[in-house]
């Protein structure tokens, strides 16, 4: 017998026919002797029609900070009733056709999280009361999405409710699996599983048998929408077995493989350590073209040639400039590397006004899970780093690490700075990784995502000195605004510009905050882009091969896309591109992978529309 959650998404309980098809899986499920506790999502596109019938009696006029905090709260009210509806109905179906059963909210299991409205992260699930239901012989049905806080007077779980964000609920499945111990966590959706990309956008995307977290993190993160990232940073924390299914079928889907086996707190699930240790490579060179045209099939021509030669490129990271037309690109390879790629930079024609080499540079590296979603992490870092009057020099951003080049000689401050801020261990990152017997024939690149809910601000002028960095970000954390694809331009001059992208739903509020320290900080203008999206590469495998983001920048030049900004880490590429060349960038880039397989995905609550 195992213990087993299901969670099922909102297509695969859209309409009353869909919940009879969910009930008869649970009750084979049960059938085959094992206990079942269900997570479900609201009905089809409920929570979409609440957000808009709310947007629809809001007054649209400038919020102020505090208005936004009570909009937030009776927000969460409304949208909590979506999963309701749903728990209700499948719990009766159950009941009726003679499998016992029980439909419990958040606040009735005790899914208790932090006091932050539409966004809160779960502290604890109380695993009693699904326990005792279970034990009387009852399929357990769990609104997902949902949380209630601590009331600070008594420690105990209050009546004050929370959401969990958007698509949240699989971050409830996962945290229940975890809370009661279970043997796996099925989520159920309207894909057969993970694929290498949205089948919406490219029909024959391929089916992946498994996937590492840490590919499925990144993945979740840049865009693809079909698990939400944080179910992911649980599963991997508790070692909670995990994969994706298609209700419609009864395929085995794809496996979540983790390298972990239940090392968190159950008492603060969504809030344990998450920067687990802390690296520095001195086996790293920079080099910089300054003022290259911004034009489609310079990154390709640059990085094509480097590839060419076998130079493994580590981080690339390319800015915009305030003066229109022109770009940046800086990267880092090893030091071995250095002469044959300062040969092959210095020879190409790309018209840079100079290019630099500085071989005194680290890459200092703070490692762990779900960084991108918490701003503080990179602002503690950055400070951190500024009180040791570390100057930085390029970032880079993913979801499982943040490093930051920094001068070579200031090196052992840095790693001493860090180790105080986060009380962490300087070890090499133990990746996760494929578990296949020939990993040459896996691909290189494992999944394609896109994210077009993102905008881009660039900061400009910043003075170089230690702490601006810091003290940018550290705006934005006030407000509760992540950020990512940092890049700091590699300015020949005394002011640098610094650019990232947030979630174009924290466009107006980013720029508020900003605008308010320009004088403050010294800093110039702040200009805002929200025409922008981002298209990303993810494999665990593309450090073992040179030339892959090379290959995605030529596949864009190819297709006359431009490439706007670059950020790369181990096991990921990301590319801002335009808006309108969002899923033609997709769609090129998965092919020059040949990620393509010769069927056609089908996905039925598209087909229904
Ligand atoms: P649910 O309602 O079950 O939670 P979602 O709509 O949140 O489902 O997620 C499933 C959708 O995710 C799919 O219909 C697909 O369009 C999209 N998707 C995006 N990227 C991928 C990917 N790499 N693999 C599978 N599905 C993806
Ligand atoms: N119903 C919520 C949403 O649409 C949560 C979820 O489906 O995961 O975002
Ligand atoms: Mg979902």
């Amino acid at each position: 017998m195992a213990l087993i959650v299901q969670k099922y998404g909102g297509s695969s309980v859209a309409d009353a026919d869909r919940i009879k098809a969910v009930r008869d899986r649970i009750k084979q499920t049960v059938c085959a002797g094992n206990q079942v506790v269900v997570v479900v999502s609201a009905m089809g596109k409920t929570t979409d029609g609440l957000v808009a019938l709310a947007e629809s009696v809001s007054a649209n006029h400038d919020q102020t900070l505090n208005e936004i905090a009570a909009k937030e709260r009776e927000m969460d009210l409304l949208l909590v009733t979506g999963e309701q509806v749903t728990i209700a109905l499948l719990s009766m179906a159950l009941q009726a056709a003679g499998q016992p059963a029980i439909a419990m909210n958040g606040s009735q299991v005790r899914v208790v999280t932090e006091p932050n409205h539409t966004r809160a992260r779960i502290l604890y699930v109380e695993p009693d009361r699904i326990k005792a239901e279970l034990a009387l012989g009852k399929v357990v049905v769990i609104a997902g999405f949902q949380g209630v806080t601590l009331d600070p007077a008594t420690g105990l779980p209050s009546s004050e409710i929370t959401t969990l964000g958007r698509g949240g609920s699989d971050t409830s499945a996962v945290a229940i699996a975890a809370a009661i111990e279970a043997d796996i966590c099925e989520i159920y959706t309207d894909v057969p599983g993970i694929l290498t990309t949205d089948p919406r956008i490219v029909p024959k995307a391929q089916m992946l048998t498994e996937i590492t977290c840490d590919e499925m993190l990144e993945l979740a993160s840049l865009g693809a929408k079909v698990l939400h990232p944080r179910s992911v940073e649980i599963a991997r924390n508790f070692g909670v077995r995990m994969c994706v299914r298609s209700s419609w079928l009864d395929d085995a889907g794809t496996v979540i493989t983790s390298p972990r086996i239940g090392t968190g707190n159950l008492k603060s699930l969504e809030v344990n350590r998450f920067v687990e240790t802390v690296s520095i490579d001195y086996d790293q060179v920079k080099i910089a073209l300054l003022q290259i045209p911004d034009h489609p099939g310079i990154a390709s021509q640059l990085f094509k040639s480097l590839a060419d030669r076998g130079i493994n490129v580590d981080l690339i990271i390319q800015a915009v400039q305030e003066t229109e037309g022109v770009n940046d690109i800086a990267f880092t390879i090893p030091q071995n590397q250095l002469q044959l790629a300062e040969v092959v930079t210095r020879s190409l024609e790309i018209g840079a006004s100079l290019v630099t080499v500085d071989s005194n540079v680290a890459k200092i590296s703070i490692i762990g899970v779900g960084m991108i979603g918490r701003p503080g992490v990179a602002a503690q870092m950055f400070t951190s780093l500024a009180e040791a009057g570390i100057n930085i020099q390029m970032i880079s951003t993913s979801e499982i690490k943040i490093s930051c080049v920094i001068a070579a000689t200031d090196g052992e401050n840095a790693i001493a700075a860090i180790q105080k801020a986060f009380d962490v261990k300087v070890r090499s990152h133990q990746a996760c990784e494929i578990n296949s017997e020939n990993i040459s024939d896996i691909s290189p690149v494992r999944g394609v995502a896109l994210d077009r809910n993102r905008a881009r601000i660039a900061v400009q002028q910043v003075p170089d000195r230690p702490g601006m960095a810091a003290k940018i970000l550290e705006q934005l954390v006030e407000h509760n605004i992540s950020l990512d694809m940092i890049v700091q331009s590699q300015s020949d001059r005394d002011v640098n510009e610094i650019a990232f992208t947030v979630a174009i739903a924290d466009l107006a509020k980013a720029e508020t905050a900003l605008k308010q320290y320009a004088k403050v900080l010294g800093y110039g203008e702040v200009s805002c882009d929200g025409d922008i999206s981002k298209v990303s590469i993810v494999g665990a495998n593309m450090i073992h091969q040179s030339g892959i983001a090379a290959r995605m920048f030529s596949a864009l030049a190819d297709a006359n896309i431009n490439i706007e900004m670059i950020a790369t880490s181990e096991i990921k590429v990301s590319c801002v591109v335009r808006d309108h060349q969002a899923e033609q960038a997709l769609k090129v880039i998965h092919q020059e992978f040949n990620l393509s397989g010769d069927r056609a995905i089908e996905v039925p609550s598209a087909l229904k529309k």
